[in-house]
């Protein structure tokens, strides 16, 4: 068949193994997965409540324009309606923007590494890619600046990064956004900014204003533990936004995951009490990787990404059969580190017990 030359070769996203399939292949009976940044505390119990006792109409089309939602989430951020996109995961979103801005003959600029679905639907169109590498797990803003020319559509910030975790402070942000040309759309995805603690970080959403051709991608799926609804959502300029709404498709989000989605956001309390969970699950892990010398990058998300100087598919492995599934960092552009999802205390405890005997089993430390 005559397929997109583009498409040769080319992989499906590998996500990390389910929980089901490595109890059967290990013969486990418990198994945590810190792999995928999903929040260990599940959603708000509002939530749970509303699923245990509501009966929606599976029979019926969704509200493709997700009216309800848009409001609550309109009044959460201080936004009109018009200045929001609601989509199936924030990677619909990734895939609407670059079906409406990449083709073959453009490029589009993104660190290195960082999520992986900017580059992967910007192949698929056939666009040039542009892969800045990081510093010190931080995007270097001046040299994806300077990779941007005449043919650059589109800007890739992922903040904070993900595999590295690092948060871009607000002066660094917007040092880089005053550089940029007003006709490149700059995505600025914020799937952790629920976590962000970093003192240097200020509210992004004016900078759509100041900037009008950037936009803001969220999600519920990290933060509000609502992953397997997928609901992401972009924040920008109602010109900007229109532009891409064609693009959508008509029903991209259930009946059931926009009122659950609305019903978290409205449970901010909840938030806050993961949020301060979260830093002190990250402490644990900063604990055991100054004791036992690890190099790691600051971390303002609910994961955190150390050089545990090792084969990372080897400790991966070894890992598994223990009944934990992490992140090797091979997959993630850097050979060496291991991404771990912050869990509760006891997961984040367990966690570290096993990865000490398995780094001293790899001879990494006595
Ligand atoms: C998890 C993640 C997403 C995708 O989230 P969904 O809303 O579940 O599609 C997007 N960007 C980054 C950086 C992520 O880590």
């Amino acid at each position: 068949m005559k397929w997109k030359q583009q498409l040769d070769g080319m992989q499906a996203y590998k996500p990390g193994k389910p929980i089901e399939e490595v109890q059967r292949e290990y013969g486990l009976k418990e198994v945590i997965k810190l792999a995928s940044n999903e929040n260990p505390f599940g959603c708000s119990p509002k939530v749970t409540a509303y699923l245990q006792n509501n009966a929606v109409n599976h029979a019926l089309y969704p509200d493709g324009y997700a009216q309800n939602l848009r409001t609550a989430v309109a009044n959460f951020l201080g936004v009109k309606e018009t200045q929001l996109l609601f989509g199936n995961g924030s990677d619909d979103i990734i895939a609407i923007i670059t079906r409406a801005l990449l083709y073959p003959g453009v490029n589009t600029v993104m660190a290195d590494p960082s999520f992986s679905q900017y580059w992967h639907n910007a192949e698929i169109e056939g666009a040039e890619v542009r892969k800045i590498p990081c510093m010190e797990g931080a995007h270097d803003l001046d040299a994806m600046a300077a990779a941007i020319d005449e043919q650059t559509s589109i800007v890739w910030v992922c903040s904070p990064n993900n595999p590295t975790g690092v948060v871009i402070p607000d002066t660094d942000l917007r040092a880089f956004l005053a550089k940029v040309p007003n006709d490149v759309l700059v995505v600025l995805d914020e799937a952790y900014i629920e976590y962000v603690t970093h003192p240097g970080h200020k509210d992004t959403l004016p900078l759509i204003n100041e900037y009008p051709n950037v936009l803001l991608l969220r999600t519920f799926s990290k933060a509000y533990g609502l992953a397997s609804f997928r609901v992401g959502y972009a924040i920008g300029q109602p010109d900007v936004i229109a532009k891409l709404d064609p693009v959508r498709a008509p029903f991209n989000n259930t009946i059931l995951s926009q009122a659950v989605a609305a019903i978290a956001l409205s449970d901010q309390d909840y938030i806050q009490a993961c949020r301060d969970a979260n830093e002190k699950g990250k402490k644990q892990y900063i604990e055991f990787c100054e004791k036992h010398n690890l190099k790691y990058f600051p971390t303002d998300t609910n994961f955190i990404f150390f050089n545990i100087n090792a084969d990372s598919d080897v400790v991966f492995q070894e890992l598994m059969k223990r009944g934990f599934i992490v992140r090797s960092g091979k997959a993630l552009g850097l050979p060496g580190f291991i991404r771990v999802t912050i869990g509760t205390e006891s997961q984040n405890e367990a966690l570290l017990n096993h990865l000490e005997s398995v780094l001293k089993e790899q001879g990494v430390f006595a």
